[in-house]
């Protein structure tokens, strides 16, 4: 019989952090299942600082394919067009997959490498989606249109919470695609954040503990115009007279920030820049501040998770369990006011929220993948047996004879 191939693709940084463990599981166990894994990496990311230093410190192996998107995009030079990057990652996941011929695909989040899953559904190879279920209600938000896209094309959906699950439930996504495991952030945070202590970033940048404010923002929506970025970029530097903030940034937003000429006044204040940091640095930023400011969704969970106050400065968050606990806030704007509020907030709250289970979330996903590979479920995944019952399904294979369709 053929041995069953399984291949990650991944792309951007958070999914070398969210998935560090479960690409050692599903590497370590192929004897044991009699399984093959692959693992594949888009290249949307691919600088030292965004790639590199993520394998070095979490102790993740180099994949075993590389589509080298980013790299081909970088090399074209110039600006590159919505349909040229997606054709791109298009062709270069087709090919893969006629090479590799897997019988699944597994992805994680909401980037732009998760829109190459409908190539791979195309080709009628299973898919797999971890971070299933997550919704901002925010369709101007590229991210959404990802999330949206892979929900429901994928076969096998892996959610945080009860609450993603609803979401997808009543988006009409059957429930015996859905599995609830708990958020997989937390496995890093429980091995990763002893590695975060140790450094000395804090010394480096000559702040101190607790009296500072560790800024990240990337998002298109508040770094692509400047009507969008200056607002909030007059407020942090206001706020920077009497907090010191440490903002690494994203090349991109390195560059906007020059186009639309702040980045002289930026330097000339109380923020420190920095290229983007090493996770266990950043880790060690986020644990120490008086409080974060990020549009970052994974941030905004690390910050639950290490008792500090966050702002999520946007207009809405596909992970409003922050919120509810008690631990983020929610502005768009008035950063420095928000700021404010933020570091009032009692930080009592729950820090287990994001995974209220006693399991790891990468270890019930991984036995929850050996049990479907086990079963034959992705040979029947997306099958009309696996929908039979439902009712419209049943209409359009004319199996009620004589019903009323209108
Ligand atoms: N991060 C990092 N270095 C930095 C800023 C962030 O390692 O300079 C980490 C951060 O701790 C989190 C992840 O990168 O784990 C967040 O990535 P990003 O904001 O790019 O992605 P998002 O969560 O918005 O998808």
């Amino acid at each position: 019989m053929k041995r069953f191939k399984l291949i990650t693709l991944l792309g951007i940084r958070p999914d070398i952090i969210r998935m560090f463990k479960l690409i050692k599981l599903l590497d370590e166990n192929q004897k044991r299942y009699g399984y093959t894994h692959v693992f594949a990496h888009t290249g949307q990311h691919f600088d030292y600082e965004l790639d590199g230093v993520f394998y070095e410190q979490l102790n993740v192996r180099q994949p075993d394919i590389n589509l080298g998107v980013g790299k081909t995009l970088k090399e074209r030079g110039g600006p590159v067009t919505h349909a040229y990057q997606t054709a791109l990652l298009f062709e270069r996941t087709e090919e893969m997959i006629e090479k590799e011929k897997p019988d699944a695909v597994m992805y994680l989040g909401d980037t732009n490498s998760v829109v190459s899953s409908f190539i791979v559904v195309r080709n009628n190879i299973p898919v797999i989606h971890i971070e299933a279920g997550g919704r901002s209600f925010d369709w101007r938000m590229p991210e959404e249109k990802c999330r949206k896209l892979i929900d429901h094309i994928s076969d096998a959906l892996y959610c945080y919470l009860p609450r993603y699950r609803e979401i997808l439930l009543r988006e009409g996504i059957a429930p015996y695609r859905i599995t609830v495991v708990g958020n997989i952030i937390e496995d890093a945070l429980k091995m990763f954040v002893p590695h975060a202590d140790k450094t000395n970033i804090v010394s480096k940048l000559g702040i101190e503990v607790k009296k500072f404010v560790a800024v990240t923002l990337h998002r298109e929506e508040n770094t692509s115009t400047k009507e969008a970025l200056e607002p909030k970029i007059r407020d942090l530097i206001k706020l920077s007279k009497e907090f010191p903030i440490v903002f690494p940034l994203m090349p991109r937003v390195r560059a906007n920030l020059e186009k639309f000429g702040l980045l002289a006044d930026v330097e000339a204040s109380n923020i420190i820049t920095t290229k983007p940091l090493g996770f266990f640095e950043f880790l060690k930023l986020e644990k120490e501040a008086r409080v974060i400011i990020s549009d970052s969704g994974t941030v905004q969970e690390e910050a639950l998770v290490l008792g500090t106050p966050c702002l999520i400065a946007r207009r809405s968050t596909e992970r409003p369990e922050t919120i509810e606990a008690g631990a983020t806030i929610l502005a768009e704007n008035n950063l420095y006011e928000n700021a404010k509020k933020a570091i009032e907030m009692p930080i009592d709250w729950d820090r287990n929220i994001l995974n209220p289970y006693s399991t790891s979330p990468s270890d019930v996903i991984f036995n929850d993948i050996m049990r479907k590979i086990k079963s034959g479920f992705f040979d029947h995944s997306r099958q009309f047996e696996m929908v039979g019952n439902d009712m419209f399904a049943q209409q359009a294979y004319g199996r009620i004879p004589g019903a009323r369709i209108v």
